[in-house]
């Protein structure tokens, strides 16, 4: 066996046992990314990596696959940078068939036009029945290439729709597997229902904060869309500046935020999601275009602590009833008291 095979398989004995004490899901990238862990070749992701189990007594998907990103992919290979180059050259190769075509085409037409005019002299100059087959031969082989020249064209453009279609479902599967939230940058809803699932798999004390803006209907109508877009940036900046010690944000959709607090108690929860409430109340939004100042935006929050027969689902309905009920007592506080 040689020392670098004896190596790698060590390594992956190794792997393999801490992926599934860390509860990590089994591909290849995962893989790739645990072996290095074992490796210890880059102390500085390790460090990030146990820091990471620690506060989370797992290691959540959405650590995996940014740890991956950040430390494995190089970014050259991103699938998405892939797509994009692949797609340009379809483009390129396409334009340049239309244009030697079209070349085709109009020497083609000028071809006919002087076959035409040949015609014309059968007439005018009496020519020999072999000297009107001659011009009937010409003008058979120039359409043939004219005829190839289309049909190749037709094939060309045919291939390129299908694998344009191919390349778009593609990039709408990559798209679709992000991890993040385009207008926050915040991690998403799927990073979100595969984290709490991770969570979940080990029996361990946490919180889960939901975060509604309020009234933020009216701050749309009054501000524009658009307006409203930075409100919830802002604040969605705020959520992840103050995530530490294993808490994560997540963009749960339109205005609405979570939080998941690993191996907290509902006091401290409810401590943290305090803070992030009057943090939120001190804001000040500015409107670029008309430069007003906007310094009421306010959010209501709900707390669940993790029971033991609770899943994902009801841990989350339990925060969401407590949301109802913070929006209930008159918005901007948290609930339970
Ligand atoms: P409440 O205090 O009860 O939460 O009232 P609300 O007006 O905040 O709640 P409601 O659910 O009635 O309205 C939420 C609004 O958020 C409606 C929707 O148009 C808006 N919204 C959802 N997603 C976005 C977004 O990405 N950008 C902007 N600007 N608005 C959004
Ligand atoms: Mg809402
Ligand atoms: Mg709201």
């Amino acid at each position: 066996m040689t020392d670098e095979f004896k190596k790698s398989t060590d390594n992956l004995k190794k792997a393999v046992p801490l992926m599934m004490k860390n509860m990590v899901a089994t591909t290849p990238a995962n893989y790739a990314l645990w072996y290095t862990y074992v490796d210890n070749t880059l102390p500085e992701m390790n460090a990030q990596i146990d820091n990471i189990v620690a506060q989370n007594g797992v290691c959540p998907p959405s650590a995996n696959e940014q740890m991956y990103q950040q430390y494995i992919a190089s970014k050259a290979e991103t699938s998405i940078n892939d797509l994009k180059s692949n797609l340009e050259v379809l483009v390129g190769e396409i334009s340049c068939s239309m244009t030697d075509t079209l070349t085709d085409t109009s020497v083609f037409s000028s071809l006919i036009d002087k076959s035409f005019n040949d015609l014309e002299r059968v007439e005018r100059d009496n020519l020999s029945i072999e000297e009107v087959m001659t011009i009937i031969r010409k003008l058979i082989a120039d359409s043939r290439q004219i005829r190839h020249s289309t049909s190749f064209l037709h094939n060309q453009l045919n291939t390129a729709t299908e694998e344009i279609t191919r390349l778009k479902d593609q990039l709408a599967e990559v798209q679709k597997d992000a991890l993040f939230d385009s207008l926050t940058t915040l991690y998403n809803r799927r990073a979100f229902d595969r984290d709490i699932q991770t969570l979940f798999e080990i029996d361990q004390p946490m919180c889960l904060i939901v975060a509604d803006i309020d009234h933020f209907k009216k701050l749309n109508d009054t501000y524009g869309h658009l307006f409203g877009d930075s409100v919830i940036r802002a604040i969605a900046k705020r959520l992840q500046s103050s995530c530490r010690e294993g808490i994560n944000a997540y963009r749960f959709g339109g205005e609405e935020f979570i939080l998941l607090v690993p191996q907290k108690s509902l006091r401290i929860a409810r401590q943290f999601a305090e803070s992030q409430r009057r943090s939120i109340e001190k804001l000040n939004i500015k409107d670029r275009r008309t430069g007003e100042q906007v310094s009421s935006v306010t959010a209501s929050f709900g707390v669940a602590e993790r029971q033991p027969q609770d899943n994902p689902t009801s841990l989350l309905e339990r925060a969401d009833k407590m949301l109802y009920e913070a929006k209930n007592l008159g918005r901007n506080r948290v609930m339970p008291l």
